[in-house]
């Protein structure tokens, strides 16, 4: 891989800390500047995959949340307060972590209204999930890149997918496999909850919408949320793989993981492997998968 590292911009690239029920960030980072997209892990555990990612625990400029969902925000208040961070959230979201009694700095967004967080330029967006006032974000990092978040989604929506658009990298939800649902250890009624319009995307749902979010500009889609009860990495990758492949498209997709962070996945232009154009879902796309 070639680094520009003469005067060009500062190098942008994402990764994610770990990803499912058990906890969910996502580290967007440019230069020397990082924004943290929730904290669902402990605080000392959320220290710990940083540090193994080598990333300077006070390099953030903010912790932006999704929604109050403790597997988005177990580690928020004692991160931001340990490392001096205002937290970004929607009224709704805040109300339910009260964070101002704790004494840490906050700040209110709106769908529909950007806002600016040092250089990064946030965008939230409404998602259907069922929590007082969740959203999905656009993430522009002063330099041009565009990173979109849309997870704990229950559904497609003309108004999430409408903002996802021109992005380099795209983190989407792939918590189920329907089938391994339906037949799953599920109670009857948390079945319905999951793929009911509230809950959460599957495979086949993500894979469904993606068509019109994949550009050349598109580097990566990382297959987010995935649950460990009701799906498995390889038909979230062969799902998506297969409509990524279909439309011949080159990016690449990265399957994150409950356990262990990602890779960092650098949002810089590249070329195109040749062999991403074409081919069986399980050749190219499978090449960058990451974990198992
Ligand atoms: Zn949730
Ligand atoms: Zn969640």
């Amino acid at each position: 891989m070639q680094l520009d590292l003469g005067l060009a911009a500062p190098a942008a690239r994402i990764v994610v800390l770990g990803s499912g029920s058990g906890g969910n960030v996502l580290v967007v980072e440019c230069g020397s500047r990082r924004l943290m997209i929730d904290a669902g892990f402990s605080c000392r555990e959320i220290e710990s995959r940083l540090k193994q990612c080598q990333v300077d625990l006070d390099g953030f400029e903010g912790l932006v949340l999704t929604h109050e969902h403790s597997d988005h925000t177990r580690g928020a208040a004692r991160f931001a307060k340990r490392h001096d961070l205002k937290v970004y959230a929607t009224a709704g979201t805040l109300g339910e972590l009260d964070l101002g009694a704790k004494g840490i700095p906050t700040q209110k967004v709106r769908s529909g209204e950007a806002l600016e967080i040092g250089n990064f330029v946030v965008e939230p967006f409404e998602i259907p999930h069922d929590a007082r006032e969740p959203v999905g974000y656009v993430v522009e990092d002063g330099t041009g890149h565009r990173v979109g978040l849309a997870a704990d989604l229950g559904t497609w929506s003309q108004l999430v997918w409408g903002r996802l658009t021109n992005l380099d990298a795209l983190v989407l939800e792939t918590n189920h496999d329907l089938e391994m649902l339906r037949s799953g250890p599920y109670p009857w009624p948390l079945k319905q909850r999951v793929a009911g319009r509230h809950g959460h995307l599957s495979n086949a749902e993500a894979a469904r919408g993606l068509p019109e979010l994949l550009s050349d500009r598109l580097k990566w889609v990382v297959l987010y949320h995935l649950s460990r009860t009701n799906n498995l990495p390889a038909l979230a990758l062969e799902a998506v793989g297969e409509t990524v492949n279909r439309c011949g498209a080159a990016t690449q997709i990265c399957v994150s993981d409950q356990g262990q962070p990602t890779p960092w996945l650098d949002l810089e232009d590249w070329t195109a492997p040749d062999t991403a154009l074409t081919g069986e879902p399980d050749s190219a796309a499978a090449d960058p998968l990451q974990g198992s």
